[in-house]
């Protein structure tokens, strides 16, 4: 691919998010992006050429700069809190990047930064080290209570209702084992910054301890109030989509929240801070990465979740009859003929009744017992392929789920090649489907273990493209062949959006499947018009409820052509 032009560069900087600027080593300030211009209240013009301490507010001695250089010049990087004043005089703090770029005759540097608002005064952050993370600089557990009984006391005799979000990273000591408590500290400090990013300034975020955090939040009145804090959760969630860059690696982390409205769910900060605890446990419970609100019964599902589990635990190990599989065909959405099966697990437990798998596959793997689901899932399966009388169209492909956990487990193989040769023997391509999310996070061993897989003639998926958050180069070098178009884009292609806003994610979608050359599916395909809106598009296979449903093995599942 060509790389764009120079001016798609400049358009990129002077649009970026975060303040830029650009130094000489003299140092003379040679370029400023537009958001400098709104951070700093500086025209372009009136600093192009001035020395970078015009920005300062003079509350950092000569010491601290010594050091900034030092470290410039040792690592070519210096990043931290620094306290600038803007043209109207305002004082504020930045957290500030620099880098050193050296050009063959000259050297630059690099200034890239933001506002992160100020919660109290300097001088009152550094009389009160106790009350701040050092870390992250946000306020501590400490302070946040004391903020907080400040804010429901407001809430009491002004009757001004308030949010409070509790926020845990997923799956956060994984990091710190796999890659060390720097580079542990280093996502805390990013993920605190990109906390402060979805917030209104006026919120106050505060880093409970380890990977927790709270956020006090305001309501804007006479609007309900759940849709509110709902809806914030749900930026948190989606900023959180983006990787997170610690020690030359990018990561991708998720966050289970939990919230609570005062007063109507509490009226003691204590009492808060606890329901949001809870409910952001069961946000973990239901598969993390999601928002939970607080609700009484909540409770009693936190029990039932339990129950549900133990329950699971027992029908894996002793029923083996409690579980099923189904088929849902996929199509040729042009000629609407059927050209794969997707086979999804069902399990129906005599108390619960039919269980999600949305929810028990999670269950499953949390308490290590994947592969026992595995197992029922293929013997249902090798169960009804066997039963085949005569061997129907070939070329058709079969499609399983797996978790990404599954890959390097030794133990998969062997259940796997009696269910692929057995699909061969029937003409067939055997095809896994790994969710986005989790292959973003697989190890070297597993993409070892993919690659070989491909190389054996097994087809790779990408599942629920588009939730997780692929960067090109990843996208460039994983061992896939196929990309499964999430359902939620579909739904897109109705009227939730503006005209020509519909169909912009499928196209972007379609268009870098066709630049790395990999066939792409459309999930989830409720209506005709989305079907049709596919087909438009030139998205040539698709599958979802208005083609068919997930169905028990029928002899009709592959003569289901649809006439639609
Ligand atoms: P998935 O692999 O993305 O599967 C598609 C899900 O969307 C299925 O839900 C399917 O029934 C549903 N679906 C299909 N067409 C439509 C439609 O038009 N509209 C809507 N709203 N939904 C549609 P299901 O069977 O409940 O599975 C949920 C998830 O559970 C699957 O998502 C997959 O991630 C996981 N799963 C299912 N079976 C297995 C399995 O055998 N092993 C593993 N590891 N995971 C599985
Ligand atoms: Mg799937
Ligand atoms: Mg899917």
């Amino acid at each position: 691919m060509d790389l764009p032009a120079e001016d798609h560069f400049r358009a990129l900087v002077e649009s970026h998010p975060r303040a830029m600027m650009l130094a000489t080593d003299e140092p003379r300030i040679i370029y400023v992006n537009r958001m400098f211009e709104s951070i700093t209240g500086y025209r372009e013009a009136e600093v192009i050429g001035e020395k970078p301490a015009v920005l300062s507010a003079g509350f950092h001695g000569p010491a601290f700069y010594r050091d900034m250089w030092a470290s410039l010049a040792e690592d070519g990087r210096w990043e931290g809190v620094i306290w600038n004043r803007r043209k109207n005089g305002e004082t504020y703090p930045q957290w500030l990047m620099i880098h050193r770029v050296g050009q063959p005759d000259q050297t630059f540097y690099a200034g890239m930064f933001m506002d992160i608002g100020a919660l109290t005064s300097f001088e009152e952050r550094l009389a009160s080290m106790a009350y701040y993370d050092a870390l992250t600089e946000l306020p501590n557990r400490t302070l946040f209570l004391e903020l907080l009984e400040m804010r429901v006391s407001r809430s009491r005799d002004h009757d001004d209702p308030f949010g409070l979000l509790f926020l845990d990273l997923d799956y956060f000591k994984d990091i710190n084992d796999l890659f060390g408590h720097s580079v542990g500290d280093e996502l805390l400090r990013q993920v605190s910054l990109c906390i402060q990013g979805v917030v209104r300034k006026d919120d106050v975020v505060a880093r409970l301890s380890g990977d927790e955090f709270a956020a006090i939040v305001e309501l804007a009145p006479g609007v309900p109030q759940e849709p509110q804090i709902r809806q914030l959760a749900i930026r948190l969630l989606n900023a959180f989509r983006a990787p997170f860059l610690a020690g030359g690696n990018e990561h991708f982390i998720s966050v289970s929240v939990g919230g609570v409205l005062c007063p109507v769910d509490g009226t003691s900060a204590l009492d808060l801070l606890q329901k949001a605890d809870k409910a952001m446990y069961l946000a973990k419970q239901e598969g993390r990465g999601r928002f939970c609100h607080y609700q009484a019964e909540l409770l009693n599902d936190q029990d039932e979740g339990q129950r549900l589990m133990k329950a699971l635990v027992t029908s894996l190990k002793t029923a083996p009859r409690e579980f099923s599989v189904v088929y849902q065909p996929q199509f040729d959405l042009a000629t609407g003929r059927v050209d794969g099966l997707e086979a999804l697990i069902r399990w129906a437990h005599p108390e619960f009744g039919p269980v999600s798998p949305a929810r028990f596959v999670a269950m499953a793997e949390s308490r290590g017992m994947i592969h026992q689901l595995t197992e029922h899932l293929v013997r249902c399966i090798l169960r009804d392929l066997w039963s085949l009388e005569k061997p129907p169209e070939p070329g058709l492909r079969f499609a399983i789920n797996v978790s990404a956990r599954q890959i390097t487990d030794a133990r998969l193989d062997g259940l796997l090649t009696p269910l692929f040769e057995q699909i061969r023997r029937l003409g067939w391509e055997p095809e896994l489907e790994i969710t986005e999310t989790h292959l973003m996070n697989l190890s070297e061993e597993a993409f070892e273990r993919l690659r070989s897989l491909r190389d054996e003639g097994v087809r790779i998926a990408i599942d629920d493209f588009g939730t997780g958050y692929s960067s090109l180069a990843y996208l460039h070098s994983l061992p896939v062949q196929t990309i499964k178009i999430d359902r939620h884009f579909v739904s897109c292609l109705e009227d939730t959006l503006p005209v020509e806003d519909r169909d912009r994610v499928i196209s972007a979608i379609l268009a870098l499947a066709d630049v790395f050359g990999l066939e792409a599916i459309a999930e989830g395909i409720e209506t005709l018009q989305q079907k049709n809106a596919l087909l438009a598009l030139a998205c040539k296979r698709g599958q979802g409820y208005f083609l068919a449903r997930p169905q028990p093995w029928n002899s009709d599942l592959l003569t289901l052509n649809q006439q639609r």
